[in-house]
């Protein structure tokens, strides 16, 4: 083949990228739903073992549709080296404990998905992992977090619910300064937007579960970056503990690629208008969307991503506003998920944040009246309509 893939662009990546065909030839990648591989011999089982045939053996240590997923994914990612699990949840903690050991130091950002807090401040200490969380737009706050046994930084950026902005570049200077690795949990920005690796991190994490698959269906998750680090910390944690994703899955969010460049652009254009919409309007007291001028941190977000994706917060003043504008949508479903064709609408304080003590939730500044919401790929007007009359009753 004289075509290097390596030179196209991301949306013909995401299309042929990892393509292999069967002798059948189909044109839609196929979909090996088997756990095992048989052999032609004994001597052939020998070698697959022993590694010098690097054929397939078991589903838990690598499958042919899950191994296309995650060769497209690396080549829109621009990574060495990418590895898929069954959520993102357990892609970030594969992530984490694969770099870390009893005795060491871990830091994070403040603001994080649910689950990632519980990892940090629940999980983590069980095992002899110090942990500490930081206001991640602090850059004297990462500095002065730094310890000797610090081997891990945790960022996500856009943050979860309010899209707080880490300047993912100069966190990674201060970590690697100190000889930490950084993992960039990158899913709300999306791996069209934002790319961690050129900005100096170690590993990247998605849960293909949101944008990824896109349609709301199943379940995934994924380790990226260089081959000479992550195989070394995730080649045995993987096979020896289960986290793989069933080939079923792998093969949804394989053909969910295919579309993500055209979904994620259409759902950024909606979430741009629709902030704008809803930053004029007088029951607001204040949007949160990366992509305006009036963010905290437009001017990172400017310089780190390519686009500002689908996702937005607004403050609607108190608990009973943000509720009677949610129990208002007819078109919006309220849902916690996001990146879905279906636009949706949670109140991160009472849903997604209610596990984070309260003291916490005020000091990222996640008040009662916030709604987080994440544009979907329905008409714009519809759309338009039923938020408009929404935060008329709110
Ligand atoms: C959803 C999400 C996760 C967890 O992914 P699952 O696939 O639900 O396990 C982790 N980080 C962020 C930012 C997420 O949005």
């Amino acid at each position: 083949m004289a075509e290097d893939p390596n030179q196209w662009a991301p949306a013909t990546r995401l299309i042929r990228g990892g393509l292999t065909r069967s002798s059948f030839g189909e044109t839609s990648e196929a979909l090996y739903l088997t756990q095992s591989f048989a052999y032609e011999s004994a001597a052939g089982a020998d070698r697959r073992f022993s590694g010098e045939d690097p054929g397939f053996i078991y589903s838990r240590y690598a499958n042919p549709t899950t191994q296309m997923f995650e060769e497209r994914l690396a080549l829109l990612e621009g990574a060495e080296y990418c590895r898929s699990l069954a959520s993102g949840m357990a892609a970030v903690h594969v992530a984490l404990t694969g770099l870390l050991k009893a005795g060491d130091h871990l830091v994070a950002g403040k603001a994080l998905f649910g689950s990632c807090g519980w990892i940090i401040n629940q999980w983590l200490p069980r095992f002899g992992v110090e942990t500490t969380q930081v206001d991640a737009t602090d850059l004297d706050a990462w500095r002065a977090a730094m310890r000797p046994n610090t081997k891990v930084v945790l960022l996500e950026s856009p943050a979860n619910p309010l899209l707080e902005i880490t300047d993912i570049a100069q966190v990674a200077k201060i970590a690697h300064g100190a000889g930490a690795k950084v993992v960039v949990d990158n899913v709300f920005a999306t791996p069209i937007f934002q790319k961690p690796l050129t900005l100096g991190a170690d590993v990247v994490v998605y849960s293909a579960t949101k944008h990824i698959d896109g349609q709301g269906r199943v379940l995934g998750g994924a380790i990226l970056g260089d081959k000479a680090l992550l195989e070394d910390a995730y080649r045995d944690i993987i096979r020896h503990t289960g986290p793989a994703i069933s080939p079923f899955n792998a093969w949804i969010l394989l053909k969910g690629l295919e579309t993500l460049d055209l979904r994620v652009r259409a759902q950024t254009q909606t979430a741009a208008a629709l902030a704008d919409q809803i930053g004029a309007h007088a029951k607001v007291s204040r949007v949160l969307y990366p992509g305006r001028d009036d963010h905290p941190q437009a001017a990172i977000a400017r310089a780190q991503m390519t686009g500002f994706s689908n996702l937005l917060a607004f403050d609607l003043g108190s608990r009973e506003a943000a509720w009677r504008f949610l129990d208002a949508l007819e078109i919006v479903d309220i849902s916690n998920n996001l990146g879905d064709a279906k636009s949706m609408a949670t109140h991160p304080s009472t849903t997604t944040h209610r596990a984070m003590p309260e003291a916490n939730r005020l000091e990222i500044g996640l008040t009662e009246g916030y709604v987080r919401m994440s544009a979907g790929l329905e008409d714009l007007t519809d759309l338009s309509r039923d938020i408009g009359r929404a935060l008329d009753a709110a």
